[in-house]
Parts: structure tokens; sequence; C-alpha cells
């Protein structure tokens, strides 16, 4: 162990992640040194049980992604309110013999959008990423509308945060896409998705979660009708500088952390997704946050 103060990515798969590259970087620029942040790639039989002897063996907390988020917040001692609304948990702290849950998702989001609040928002899917987003947007008393393909599964999610289902789509100060849509197979997105790509103006701003090489045709209509367009590198890295600072109590160096998520390896903690974009590509409005923090 050599003293090392540890965190780390589990997931399953999870070798692609570019969150160890992203938090080493910002130890680094903290002046950190004997901290690391690891990959951990742990089965879904073996979760429970391996994250529970974690601090065993120095680790001071981690970051949970796909399959384990729904599992990292039941085995967890205590959870925050938002971790226990949204029903997962992506950051988990050890502390004093406790295991403590939070989820950074919903407010990377938010301070991915920076200061300009929404008053309204469509987002599309009713899957995990759309959970954190509908609950975070509602919380700051945004008026949510979802699409989903399956719609049933709209209404639900809908119903649980005092959002509205939709089938058409309105136009919103907000769009934000929360379906894997466009990261396979880009040309899908605007016969997938009940858009035209010539009426995104109708956005003031658009995110895209999904992210890959060469960026999305989503965000590149968006920017080309003149929106504001956020790329899910932004919000990646906007959820870790929040797990960075509650484990470590330092500001996260916003910076550092977005150049070493756009490096030249694949992404984050999706599975599929594609490698990032690369750091001269204007995947985001212009890098215009520079590094400061929201
Ligand atoms: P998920 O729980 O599996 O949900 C997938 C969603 O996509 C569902 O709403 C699903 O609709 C919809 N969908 C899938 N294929 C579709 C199609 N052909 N047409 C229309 N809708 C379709 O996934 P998730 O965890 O929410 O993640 C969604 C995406 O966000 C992934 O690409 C992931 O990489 C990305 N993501 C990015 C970040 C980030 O930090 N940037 C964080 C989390 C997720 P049905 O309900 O009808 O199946």
């Amino acid at each position: 162990m050599g003293g090392l103060t540890r965190l780390g990515v589990a997931g399953w798969p999870v070798a692609h992640s570019r969150s160890p590259a992203m938090h080493n970087a910002a130890l680094r620029a903290v002046g950190l040194d004997g901290w690391r942040y690891q990959h951990l790639p742990l089965p879904p039989d073996l979760f429970a049980e391996a994250v529970r002897a974690l601090p065993g063996v120095g680790f001071a907390g981690i970051n949970v992604t796909i399959p384990h988020k729904e599992a990292a917040l039941a085995l967890a001692d205590e959870a925050t309110a938002a971790a226990r609304a949204i029903g997962a948990a992506n950051t988990l702290t050890f502390s004093g013999g406790s295991i403590h849950a939070d989820n950074t998702d919903a407010p990377g989001l938010l301070a991915a959008l920076g200061d300009e609040r929404p008053r309204t928002a469509v987002v599309l899917g009713a899957g995990g990423s759309a959970r954190a987003v509908v609950y975070a947007l509602a919380q700051l008393g945004v008026a949510v509308k979802v699409w989903n393909r399956t719609g049933e599964r709209a209404r639900s999610l809908a119903g649980e945060f005092g959002a509205e289902a939709v089938q058409d789509l309105p136009p919103a100060d907000l769009l934000v896409n929360c379906t894997s849509v466009g990261l396979a197979d880009p040309s899908s997105t605007f016969k997938e998705l009940p858009l035209r790509a010539d009426a995104l103006g109708a956005y003031a701003c658009v995110v895209d979660l999904v992210y890959r090489a060469g960026g999305t045709a989503l965000l590149r209509e968006a920017k080309r009708t003149g929106s504001r367009a956020i790329d899910g590198v932004e919000v990646l890295v906007h959820q870790g500088a929040l797990s960075f600072e509650r484990w470590t109590g330092r500001a996260a160096p916003l910076e550092v952390m977005r150049q070493a998520a756009r490096g030249t390896a694949s992404p984050h903690d999706d599975p599929t997704a594609r490698p990032p974009v690369p750091a001269s590509s204007p995947a985001t409005d212009g890098g215009r946050r520079g590094g400061g923090r929201r």
C-alpha cells in the first residue's frame, strides 16, 4: 500500500474509463502526491463485498459506474437526499467506518450549465442518466417535459419528479439528450429522436450526454442553428470535480481535469462510449467557462 490514499472507479467493465486520468491529473495539480486513483473492475457478484473491504486497504472513496450505481446506494450506511431520490449513487466516501453515498451526476449537469439557468427544459430519455437530470432540473424549479421512446417509462419518471411526459417536443430554454442515440451511429440521431436538425433553434441551450470522437450530430446541428452546445465530457468533468472536492476537501482544478478527460484514450464510464472528442475540437461553447468553478 505504501501509505497511499487510494481512490478509484468501480465498474464492469471499466478499463476504458477516463476517470483515472482525469483524477490523477487533478491530484497532481493540487499537490496530493500521496494519493492515487485507479480502475476497479468489479463483477456484480463481488461488488458489495469488495467495496466493504476497500477502506481497509487505504481507499478514501470511489466513483461507481455501470452497472453498480443502484447497488452502491443500497450498501451505503448514509446517503444524500439526491442519491436517495435518484435511486443511485456515483460517489462513495469511506469515513470513520461508514460508507456515505452521493450522486454528483445531478449537480454535475447543473454545474456544466453554468450561470445560465433555464426556466423550461425538455429531457430525452428515461434511463439512469435521465433520472439524475430530471431530478436536478426539478430541484431548480425548472418546468421539465420528458420524452422517451418507451412512453410508459417517460410517464413514470415524470410522475416521480413533478415533470410532464410528452410525445411531441415543445420549444424550451434547454434540451438534454439522455438517450444513447448518436453514440454508435451519428446518422441515427434525427431518425431515432423526434427532432428536426433545422428546428434546434427552439432550444437556447442543447446538452448531449453522449460524446464520441468528432462530436455528435446533435451538437453539431445545435451549434449550426446558434444554440449553446454542451457536450458529455463537460458534464463528466463536473461530476468528477464534485466527487474530487468531496474526497479531498480541495477545490477541483477544472481545466486540468477537462484537458485530461479530453485526452487521447477512450472516454469515461460508459462501456459503449467511443474515444473522446480531441482537445482541439470546439465540443463545448468554446470553453468559455475556462478553469473557473461554476
Ligand atoms: P440507460 O439507462 O440505458 O437509458 C438509455 C435511454 O436511451 C433510454 O431512455 C432508452 O429508451 C433510450 N434509447 C436507447 N436506444 C434508443 C433509440 N434507438 N431510440 C430512442 N431512444 C433510445 O442509459 P443511461 O445510463 O441513461 O445513459 C444514456 C447515455 O448517456 C449513454 O450514451 C451514456 O454514455 C451517456 N451518459 C453520459 C454521462 C456523462 O457524464 N457525460 C453520464 C451518464 C450517461 P427506452 O426506455 O425506450 O429503451
